[in-house]
Order: structure tokens, then C-alpha cells, then sequence
């Protein structure tokens, strides 16, 4: 990304109870930060340039892959969720005459999970060494 982000100049005025904007010129709601019940501006105005982060754009384009997952996306729909990873860690546990394991598991784009292995409906399987996940 190398578009310049659009700057315009406002003039702020600082709240004197707070030192936080109380009043810009020309008006922008989302500029003012004073929330006090009666904000007591200073004197002279402040000249602040302000970069506009570009609006994000609606999505118009609609991936085969976006509408399958839209279409899932009710309440009640049966699905089974499921990523692939590495065991970095795993370790036996008991308490109150309970035991299990737990497993960390660390996804292809590095983030690690905790993964209990006695949650109910989760399903652990080793990956075939002939088609192991490309990080
Ligand atoms: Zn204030």
C-alpha cells in the first residue's frame, strides 16, 4: 500500500478542564474527545492535520468460498470444524478422579492451541506423512 492517505486541516480547540478536543473546525464528531458536561474551550484554535484512512469498500465480489460459509452461517446448521497441525506439546493430567489428555498444537500460521482432548464431539487424527500440511 503506497496510496497516500488524503490529509485535511482542522482547527481543534483543547478543552481547559481535560486537554482533550472539545471543538473542531470544520465540524467532525469523530475529532472531538472532551466528554465533559461543559467543555471550556481555550482561547486559540490549534491547526492539526489529520490523515483520512481509506473507507473500507463494501464487498461486491462474492467468492464461491464466502457463499458456501454465508450459507452455513445459521443458527442450528450441523458442521465440523476442523484445522491441521503440529503437536508441540502434550501432557497428561488427572484431577478428581478424572484424567485426559491435552495437547498443544501449533497451526501452520504459528499460533499455538490448547487443545483438550476430552472435549465432546472433537476428533484427533494423524495426518498420512504423504500428505502433511504445507505451512
Ligand atoms: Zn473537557
Amino acid at each position: 500500500m503506497t496510496a497516500q492517505m488524503p490529509e485535511s486541516t482542522l482547527l481543534v480547540w483543547y478543552c481547559r478542564r481535560c486537554d482533550k478536543s472539545c471543538k473542531v473546525q470544520p465540524p467532525d464528531p469523530e475529532q472531538v474527545a472532551c466528554r465533559c458536561e461543559s467543555p471550556v474551550p481555550g482561547l486559540r484554535p490549534t491547526k492539526v492535520t489529520v490523515m483520512h484512512p481509506p473507507k473500507q469498500r463494501p464487498m461486491h465480489v462474492l467468492t464461491d468460498e464466502d457463499a458456501r460459509l454465508r450459507a452455513l452461517a445459521r443458527k442450528g446448521a450441523k458442521v465440523r470444524v476442523t484445522f491441521e497441525g503440529e503437536i508441540t506439546d502434550a501432557w497428561q493430567w488427572s484431577s478428581a478422579g478424572n484424567r485426559g489428555l491435552g495437547f498443544i498444537v501449533k497451526s501452520p500460521d504459528g499460533r499455538t492451541h490448547t487443545v483438550n482432548v476430552q472435549q465432546p464431539g472433537l476428533h484427533i487424527e494423524a495426518i498420512p506423512t504423504d500428505e502433511e500440511p504445507t505451512a
